[in-house]
């Protein structure tokens, strides 16, 4: 049957409505909803002259919202760097409320590199590829989808749901979710628990099994820059005090040492449950052998048994017969949790008393347990929509944006589901060339979402 009202529920996309008194499918919608967010080009530059699609797609989602009756509010830290929030309320306004939390820049694209045009959306092999694909319009799309569905047909959370979707997760977060902590900070009230990336995908184990990776852990970012210090001189000359010398020294040291091994609670409960699932030995106790075993997830999981530090950037010197009074070398460090202090002073021990440490970031490592409701709530989530699925409890080597949020006291959780197909080299395509997600994981997050969030 027709209505004559206006429809909210129609999206402005051209696309028939089945029949207009039925809301449309979210599973369908969320494509055209991560196509049009893919269509907006975010690129983080790391310079705020050029960053101003962040603003366009939070008006996107904005709009989206609207039509739907949620009121967003948008704050920029900068012009352009623009961040959304908006509350879904909850029945019970008694609850502590969740936070789900999706950013909208993305990494730069080369076109040149690409096999489709990286902000052209475009649906190939069952596939939507774009920058953003899996980090992470995707999951921003699926929220969206989830929240409008709901709206149209009347659903409440059981507790308020606060959205934010943010800037400049991909340049440290600064313009992003650190701001709206530091300046918006009753935005988030009663906000006890979150959920973003990177995690919620599967893993294949065999046809009938798979496992889930949820993200309860995240290492620390401990980015330094050194400084050396020399004589400056005339290169034809014999020169004891040269600070090239001694900062490539230093680096060297760095570069080929081996940080101790340590295995956290989480990454023992995710070795222990691959173990079983596989029926191979998984040794905690002896992770190496253990991560050998892994494949193609050996080089997510191999970085998080021991903290790490990897020389990035080097500078010295402007003229070839010119012997520089500095030089000046950034190494990328990721502490364990809990190990941020000692990383320090292995590091200085490794550079030796004549050379500076300089911090350029310094944002410690979360880790939280794998229990609960909210877990118990992903995970029957996960098995209602794969029989197959079995969530497991991983650390991510790399940040992000929880790790502004934990500073709220948030329990943080990287959560967006997605079932990939088994031969899917998903690690690869975060910031890779040829982003993309497969549309029927796509449409299978909606749904594990939806399930979730009705009862989280
Ligand atoms: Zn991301």
């Amino acid at each position: 049957m027709h209505t004559a009202r206006p429809d909210p529920a129609t999206p402005p996309t051209g696309r028939e409505p089945g029949h207009a008194d039925a809301a449309p499918d979210p599973t369908a919608e969320v494509v055209d909803l991560c196509r049009d967010l893919l269509r907006i080009d975010t690129t983080n530059t790391g310079d705020n002259d050029t960053s101003a699609g962040e603003r366009r797609a939070a008006e996107y989602v904005a709009e989206k919202l609207a039509e739907v009756g949620v009121a967003a509010e948008i704050h920029e830290s900068a012009p352009g760097r623009a961040n959304l929030i908006a509350r879904i309320p909850g029945v019970d306004p008694g609850r502590d409320a969740l936070l789900v939390h999706g950013h909208l820049d993305v990494v730069p694209a080369d076109p040149d590199e690409w096999s489709v045009h990286p902000f052209s959306g475009e649906v190939r092999d069952g596939y939507l590829w774009g920058r953003g694909a899996i980090d992470m319009k995707d999951f921003d799309a699926m929220v969206l989808a989830v929240v409008r569905h709901w709206q149209r047909t009347g659903v409440r959370p059981p507790r308020d749901i606060v959205l934010a979707y943010t800037a400049d997760e991909e340049a440290g977060s600064d313009y992003g979710a650190h701001f709206l902590v530091q300046q918006h900070r009753d935005l988030f009230d009663g906000c006890t628990e979150a959920v973003g990336e990177v995690g919620g995908f599967s893993y294949s184990i065999s046809d009938a099994q798979r496992l889930y990776l949820i993200e309860t852990a995240e290492k620390g970012l401990d980015w330094m820059r050194l400084h050396a210090r020399g004589r400056p001189g005339h290169g034809s000359f014999v020169h004891d005090d040269n600070a090239v010398t001694a900062l490539a020294e230093a680096v060297a040291r760095i570069g080929r040492h081996r940080f101790p091994l340590t295995v956290t609670p989480t990454v023992r409960a995710f070795l222990t449950e691959l173990s079983d699932v596989l029926g191979v030995e998984l040794d905690p106790d002896d992770p190496e052998t253990a991560i050998a075993k892994l494949g193609p997830i050996a080089n997510i999981i191999g970085a998080t048994v021991r903290s790490t530090a990897n020389p990035t950037r080097l500078a010295a010197g402007y003229k070839d017969n010119v012997i520089p009074g500095r030089a000046t070398a950034t190494i990328d460090c990721r502490s364990l949790p809990g190990q941020s202090e000692l990383l320090e002073r292995q590091l200085r021990e490794l550079v030796g008393p004549d050379i500076e440490i300089e911090y350029i970031q310094r944002q410690p490592a979360l880790e939280t347990t794998f229990d609960g409701d909210l877990v118990d709530a992903m995970s029957a989530a996960l098995r209602a929509e794969d029989p197959g699925a079995r969530p497991v409890p991983y650390m991510l080597s790399g940040g992000t944006d929880a790790k502004a949020f934990a500073q709220l006291g948030m329990r943080c959780f990287g959560f967006a589901p997605l079932r990939l197909p088994a031969d899917l080299n998903f690690s690869a395509l975060f910031h890779g060339i040829d982003e993309r997600v497969p549309v029927d994981g796509l449409q299978f997050g909606v749904r594990v979402l939806d399930r979730f969030l009705r009862n989280c």
